[in-house]
């Protein structure tokens, strides 16, 4: 084991200025799940984004959750959603007492196929039930094809929650990922490219709805001077010290997608000619954030899997990932149908066969670079020597 300090996947980075904000919540006494820091962070996030509103909450889940209830979606409808993704982006269909279906990813964005939604869509209106709403996830940064996704929902009239929590500050079409559907949703974990140490935003044009939002995200108190309430809530709401964080992350943002995106650069410009590997694409229009760098190795190419590459890593104290494994392998939602890009492949399940994360952090210095780079480079040599 290195006894070099520990490189993260993807590890916060304060800009120096939250201790104002934190300082003016302890000054005014707003030590509460509402105040100034919420409201300003609520104002200034959907101003960088473009939607006429946001609603701060307590994660990106709580958002998600909160963005199909505000759908309607309730027991037995049917919520299409990406396979490709992380666990958070499904679990809320679950509370919902609704059902999954899953979609496939294609090979260009690696996001959600709009052939294989197409298909979902086609059978969906030939048994006369169709989704009450499409989850579709932006990963590692990389916008999904939304004017074909936006196209396909239109035609059927559904509508979309756009999972965003990895792809703040993206671009498609030189619009804001997360702004494309009925809701969008951002999280502010503490391994996204901004932290709060936890918290997400639900952002919508609809100003009325996030006025819900906010409601339901409060106990669903009604106007009564008692507590009185006719509906189910929830406790969701983002603390006004955290959102005193998220408004001094927010202020230095455009520096952390430079920052992810040099990093990326030169992973690309030190691995890129390694027989076999290959890096996340990024679609013609599309502007990513790249939250993480991520890399396949083509096994015909080089005898060589993903889980090699993290323990070779591993070893030398630094922290990389297999890629998200899709929610059709799930054993929580074994037998949930699924449709798949083409008939003899399935992209979401190959892009998890010979993927990986590598650190990306915007506040990993170049030494600690190139100790990644290194120990890659290594590996891929004892391969090519040995093979
Ligand atoms: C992080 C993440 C979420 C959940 O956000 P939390 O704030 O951790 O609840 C949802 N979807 C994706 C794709 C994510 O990466």
């Amino acid at each position: 084991m290195s006894n070099q300090l520990k490189i993260l996947l993807s590890p916060p980075h304060m800009s120096g200025n939250e201790q104002k904000y934190i300082n003016q919540a302890f000054e005014t006494n707003w030590i509460a799940p509402l105040g100034p820091n919420v409201d300003a962070f609520e104002h200034e996030l959907a101003h960088y984004v473009g939607s006429k509103g946001a609603a701060a909450v307590s994660s990106g889940t709580a958002a998600i959750h909160l963005a199909l209830e505000l759908l309607g979606v309730g027991k037995g409808d049917k919520v299409f959603c990406s396979t490709f993704t992380f666990i958070a982006s499904a679990n809320p269909i679950l509370y919902q007492g609704a059902e999954p279906v899953f979609i496939d990813s294609e090979p260009e964005t690696w996001n959600i196929s709009p052939v294989a939604l197409q298909k979902a869509f086609s059978d969906a209106k030939k048994e006369g039930k169709l989704p009450k709403a499409v989850i579709v996830v932006n990963l590692y940064g990389q916008s999904a094809k939304m004017d074909d996704i936006v196209s396909i929902c239109e035609s059927y009239n559904v509508p979309i929650i756009e999972d965003a929590a990895e792809s703040l500050g993206s671009l498609y079409n030189g619009k804001k990922s997360g702004t494309f559907g009925k809701f969008g949703i951002y999280s502010f974990n503490g391994n996204k490219i901004i932290t709060t140490s936890g918290g997400g935003m639900l952002v919508s044009n609809d100003e009325e709805a996030l006025q819900k939002a906010r409601f339901l995200a409060t106990q669903s108190r009604d106007p009564a001077p008692h507590y009185q309430h006719s509906q189910i809530g929830y406790n969701y709401r983002l603390s006004n010290i955290l959102a005193g964080v998220g408004r001094a992350q927010l202020e230095v943002l455009d520096d952390r997608v430079s920052a992810r995106r040099k990093i990326f650069e030169t992973y690309v410009s030190n691995l890129g000619s390694i027989e076999g590997v290959e890096f996340m694409p990024e679609l013609e229009g599309t502007f990513s954030n790249r939250w993480l760098t991520t890399l396949l190795v083509d096994p015909k190419a080089i005898p060589v899997t993903p889980y090699e590459i993290i323990n070779a890593l591993g070893e030398e104290n630094i922290e990389a990932r297999p890629l998200w494994k899709p929610l059709h392998l799930q054993p929580l939602f074994k037998g949930t149908d699924f449709y798949s890009h083409n008939d003899n492949i399935v992209i979401s399940e190959v892009l998890f066969a010979r993927g990986l994360c590598l650190p990306s952090g915007s506040n990993m210095k170049k030494e600690e670079q190139d100790r990644v780079i290194n120990v890659i480079k290594q590996k891929f040599n004892e391969l090519t020597i040995t093979s």
